[in-house]
């Protein structure tokens, strides 16, 4: 094997890497090129890539329409600052992603992170009440597996007892944190918690069909519904997560689609610009823009990223939006999703193995536990592939174009490194 590149050695104990313990974390993969469902590494070998950096690379990697359109723009005009400036990119993207979003969804808010279009979801929805003159109302409801994101109010909406956030439990503010109404009894204690805290709740917040980084749960349209009917019942927004399912990947262009729902507010972030420049939208009807018209100054949203619009990542999202209008990506998802659920049937079989589901492009085996993470990680690279599993979740979220052949060896990497943890 080669040596390492002089970067990495120089360079790495002056990093701090993401959810990692950096007493203990392995060493990581020093990657030097990308390409379609590939990863170079600095060592010369090539990972199939089951995990589209995170969920984000749905084109694949470095596809030339995105590439062509972030180079034209670098030309003209990187980036101008989004407060007394507009542009072309970040206009036409927000009038393409309000044409695209389901129901009365028509009023685009840019900003940079998915964790930052949450907190300006959530700020959405506590100002809406208070421009309405009611007081009063500041705690969100959300659902137990739950994750919006890594920020201090993000925080306090994901599953409370989830290992990432536990520490904080004090430090961020208390939500209502409940289980998703998905049977009898869940549908009690959601019923309870409503009425228990109906007039101080400012909005219900979820992610539709699939809870992502909690543990890949599905949830059927049905409890999304529930949802729907329960922010009407007490009068407060339904704001829809669809950072992780936008954009594809659970089969439809948005998750809420397959269930009839419209949010008031939703958010965008991870696909959006097919995974090349960081970007996030917070969408909301006109019915919740409303609410902050009016000749008050104190009924304005105040919230204005740095970055806010960048012209590069929206020229991206905007050569993103031609490809799924262009190229039949939602048809690639369902053949995606049919070679998931076959290829990974196998791992049913395995000893520890409790559930094996697809939806859409996201393919996922959970297990009773996971024991030695970082040897599993391992044995993923020595076959070939880069597979990120987490929690007691080995998982598979490739790029709607990978091809059936790299998809079988991402599939029997999983079924063969389990088999092989007996
Ligand atoms: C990833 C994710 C976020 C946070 O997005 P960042 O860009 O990492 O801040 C929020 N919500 C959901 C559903 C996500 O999957």
């Amino acid at each position: 094997m080669i040596e390492p590149p002089p970067w990495f050695a120089k360079g790495l104990p002056h990093v701090w890497l993401p959810y990692a313990q950096m007493k203990t974390t392995p060493p990581p993969l020093a990657a030097v090129a990308t390409q379609g469902s590939r990863i170079k590494l600095a060592d010369g070998r090539e990972l199939v890539d089951g995990i589209a950096s995170w969920w984000t690379a749905c084109h694949g990697y470095n596809h030339p329409h995105i590439a062509q359109a972030v180079r034209r723009q670098l030309e003209a005009m990187p980036h101008v600052m989004f407060g007394g400036l507009v542009h072309e990119q970040a206009l036409t993207l927000a009038r393409r992603l309000a044409q695209l979003a389901p129901g009365g969804l028509n009023r685009v808010f840019f900003t940079d992170s998915g964790s930052v279009a949450v907190e300006v979801a959530m700020k959405m929805a506590v100002q809406l009440h208070l421009n309405r003159g009611e007081r009063g109302r500041v705690k969100f409801l959300s659902f137990r597996g739950g994750y919006h994101g890594d920020t201090f109010a993000c925080m306090s909406v994901c599953d409370p007892d989830e290992g990432m956030h536990a520490a904080f439990a004090g430090v961020v503010p208390a939500q209502v944190v409940v289980d998703l109404p998905r049977d009898e009894e869940s549908e009690k204690a959601f019923e309870t918690a409503l009425a228990a805290h109906e007039g101080e709740l400012a909005a219900i917040l979820a992610e539709p069909l699939v809870q992502g980084a909690g543990g890949m749960i599905f949830h059927d349209a049905e409890v999304l519904r529930r949802l729907r009917r329960a922010a009407d019942s007490i009068g407060v927004p339904l704001i829809l997560d669809e950072i992780f399912t936008g954009f594809g990947r659970t089969g439809t262009m948005f998750a809420c689609e397959a269930a009839g729902v419209v949010p008031d507010i939703l958010t965008l972030s991870k696909a959006l610009t097919g995974g090349t420049l960081p970007l996030a939208a917070t969408i909301a009807t006109g019915e919740v823009f409303d609410a902050f018209w009016s000749d008050d100054p104190a009924h304005a949203l105040m919230h204005g990223p740095t970055f806010m619009g960048n012209a590069l990542a929206c020229a991206a999202a905007n050569a993103s939006l031609d490809l799924f209008e262009r190229e039949p990506r939602l048809d690639q998802v369902a053949h995606v999703s049919a070679l998931l659920a076959r290829g990974l049937e196998p791992c049913r079989d395995l000893k520890g193995v409790v559930d094996v589901r697809a939806m859409g492009a996201i393919g996922v085996v959970e297990l009773e536990k996971i024991s030695d993470l970082a040897g599993l990680k391992r044995r993923f690279v020595e076959r070939g592939v880069f597979v990120r599993p987490f929690g007691r979740i080995v998982y598979l979220t490739p790029a709607f174009t990978i091809s059936d052949d790299e998809l079988a060896t991402l599939t029997q990497a999983i079924v063969a490194a389990l088999a092989e943890k007996g």
